[in-house]
């Protein structure tokens, strides 16, 4: 498309703060790239404003909108319909509106399983570490386990956390166990598993931050996971390959998440190289 003009259809990205999205860019290169008539931009809501604000988008007909942090558990009372995987993580990431309703959805978790895949890399009956029991991991943890892993065990700083989101993989069907972050430095607990995903902000500032985990402890053959994304070279990451692991960041989930994004929001297939190229020039100019 040239520009915009009156015909064009608009979505956008709810948040507080939202001004360090990088969706815009990558969603406004992938509506170029297949010629849609959509534009794109970033909402900074404040709490109060929240349901007025979704009012607003279904009476100027938006398409439909990403949401970010604080709103991902909020906007829950106010959507029509919530899919399944949105429904057990208990946060949605975007809403499709049609014909004025408002249907949530969670593409996190299946952005990161499609992460591993474009990777070669099958979850499917594989054991499982995640470390963390935010956001992040709760996505990551229902995915793989709608997924049919082996098991998930969850390790996080605030135990509790923990055992409340291994209750919900195991409420999936699929073994899960919670653990102190503590274990993780006992020298035959990383034996055990198949993939490890790091689901902390720990490593987003510095290399020089603790390592997370004795790598030199894992099995030959693990598969080492950074949800971080603002840098591609983590501590864990640089040891992880240092020493002949794969090491999977986290700027494939942040594309793939949104690619599914797309395709809810335009039925189009997502065009996945321009977002990829588009994602990379915003991350590097973000650093
Ligand atoms: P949350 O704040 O929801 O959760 C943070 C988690 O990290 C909690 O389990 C918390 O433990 C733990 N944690 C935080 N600080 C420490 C610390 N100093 N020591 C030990 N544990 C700690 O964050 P999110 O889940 O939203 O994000 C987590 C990571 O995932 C971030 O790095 C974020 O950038 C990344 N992310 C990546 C995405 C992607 O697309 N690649 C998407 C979303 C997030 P406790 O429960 O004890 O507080």
């Amino acid at each position: 498309m040239s520009g915009i003009n009156s015909e064009t259809k608009l979505l956008g990205v709810i948040g507080n703060p939202v001004s360090h999205s990088l969706s815009p860019i990558i969603f406004n290169k992938a509506f170029q790239e297949c010629g849609l008539n959509l534009c794109y931009s970033a909402f900074n809501i404040q709490p109060n404003d929240l349901e007025a604000g979704l009012q607003g988008m279904v009476a100027l007909g938006f398409l439909g909108f990403n949401v970010t942090l604080p709103f991902k558990e909020a906007v829950l009372p106010f959507l029509d319909s919530i899919h399944r995987d949105a429904k057990i993580i208990g946060a949605v990431n975007t809403v499709v509106i049609k014909e004025g309703r408002l249907c949530g959805y969670n593409t996190d978790g299946s952005g990161f399983v499609d992460s591993l895949e474009e990777r070669g890399i099958k979850a499917t009956g594989k054991n499982i570490l995640l470390i963390g029991a935010g956001g992040a991991a709760k996505a990551v943890a229902v995915s793989l386990a709608l997924q049919g892993v082996q098991s998930i065990v969850i390790a996080n700083r605030t135990l509790s956390r923990a055992q409340e989101l291994s209750d919900k993989v195991a409420s999936i069907g699929v073994n899960s166990w919670a653990a102190p972050t503590e274990d993780i430095n006992r020298e035959d607990f990383l034996k055990t598993f198949d993939i490890v995903v790091n689901a902390t902000p720990i490593g987003m500032k510095s290399l020089d931050e603790p390592l997370l985990l004795p790598v030199q402890n894992l099995s030959p053959g693990t598969v080492v996971c950074d949800l971080i994304y603002r840098t591609h070279d983590t501590r864990l990451l640089r040891e992880a390959s240092t020493r002949g692991f794969t090491a999977v960041d986290g700027s494939g989930m942040l594309l793939h998440q949104g690619a599914r994004a797309f395709q809810l929001f335009t039925g189009h297939k997502p065009p996945l190289q321009a977002m990829r190229k588009a994602l990379a020039v915003a991350l590097c100019q973000s650093m």
